[in-house]
């Protein structure tokens, strides 16, 4: 949060491309969380839609091939499943949510999440009430 992010170029669909590498999840490192999709080839039918879909270009897409590559694991934002959820073919695996709930409570992720909204709401009253 806050930190400096780099832009690289663009993927063949013209998106640009991030790399999130570098951030923070609640206060740990994005790659020591090893959140980020895996492709079970031999399921992959090459239709795209996680190519498609992943607003954080996770994925190249070999042409040649015409399957998804995982080029950017850690541009994955942190608990996100979506492109597992549309797979038609239940190709695209993630750590259980046992792994992920360990990092939550590790980065302290509920405890921060409260103490930000209770400090907005604070600020905001203030504001309202011209204190
Ligand atoms: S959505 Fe699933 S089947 Fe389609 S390209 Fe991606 S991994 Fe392959
Ligand atoms: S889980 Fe979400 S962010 Fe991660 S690769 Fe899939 S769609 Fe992209």
């Amino acid at each position: 949060m806050g930190e400096e992010v780099q832009v690289r170029e663009k993927d063949v669909l013209g998106r640009v491309i991030k790399d999130l590498s570098n951030t923070e999840w609640w206060g740990i490192p994005r790659k020591e969380i090893p959140w980020y999709p895996q492709v079970d080839y031999e399921k992959c039918i090459g239709c795209g839609l996680c190519f498609m879909t992943c607003g954080r270009v996770v994925y190249d897409w070999d042409l040649k091939q015409m399957r998804p590559i995982v080029a950017r694991p850690y541009n994955c934002l942190v608990g996100c499943s979506t492109c597992a959820n549309l797979c038609p073919r239940e190709a695209i695996n993630f750590p259980s949510l046992e792994v992920l709930r360990k990092y939550r409570d590790l980065g302290k992720a509920v405890v921060k999440a409260r103490k930000r909204l209770k400090e907005l709401r604070q600020r905001l009253f203030k504001h309202d009430n011209g204190i």
